[in-house]
């Protein structure tokens, strides 16, 4: 019973890292993002609603990100445990998912924290660009995604920081040895905090 967090800045590698960590983990990975991405490619209700944020580097609005999270969270497949990517990005998003796992009888086991600086961020999102052609991946709407996770995000960092669970590591460098070095401080972490 795993429930865990990756938090990160755009282009950190979260997407990457999160589904080495689920299967490491062995829960499954839910990634709004992801999400979003898929409805708004399908044209369904939430999609047609949420795409021009996404399309903006702005956030989808807490109601409905937080109703979508909700839901999913009373999924079976996640009763044992899961790994979150991608939410929460503000302090009410923390805010109810604390209560919404509350609800549930359950709570965070840890958060794990990617770091890099904004140039190597604006270096990546250059050549993902390139790969993937995602429509929030230009210069301008990148920066305003990056400030709004130093601006909003961080505040959420900072919260989890405060309550001892926010495991951080360093997010430059080669993927396979960054995979490494969060399974080992994600487990450590939990070793020491279940006492084993
Ligand atoms: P990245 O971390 O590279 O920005 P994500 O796939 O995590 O990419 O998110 C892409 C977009 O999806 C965000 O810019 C935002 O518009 C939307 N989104 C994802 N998660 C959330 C969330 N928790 N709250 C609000 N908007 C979100």
């Amino acid at each position: 019973m795993t429930r865990l967090l990756i938090i990160g800045p755009p282009g950190s590698g979260k997407g990457t890292q999160a589904e080495h960590l689920a299967r490491h983990f062995n829960v499954p990975a839910v990634s709004t993002g992801d999400i979003f991405r898929s409805n708004v490619s399908r044209e369904t209700v939430l999609g047609v609603q949420a795409a021009e944020y996404l399309d903006g580097g702005r956030f989808v609005p807490d109601q409905l990100t937080n109703a979508l999270v909700r839901d999913r969270l009373q999924d079976r497949d996640l009763q044992a445990g899961f790994l979150l990517d991608g939410y929460p990005r503000t302090v009410p998003q923390a805010a109810e998912l604390d209560s919404i796992l509350a609800s549930l009888g359950t709570a965070l086991d840890a958060v794990l924290e990617l770091r890099a600086p904004d140039a190597e961020l604006e270096q990546r999102m250059h050549r993902r660009a390139q790969d993937q052609g995602r429509s929030d991946d230009t210069v301008e709407v990148f920066r305003h995604r990056l400030k709004l996770y130093r601006t909003q995000t961080h505040e959420v960092v900072s919260g989890y920081a405060g309550r001892g669970i926010l495991v951080s590591v360093d997010g430059t460098g080669e993927p396979g040895a960054i995979t490494a070095l969060a399974i080992t401080a994600v487990e450590n972490f939990l070793a020491t905090s279940r006492g084993a």
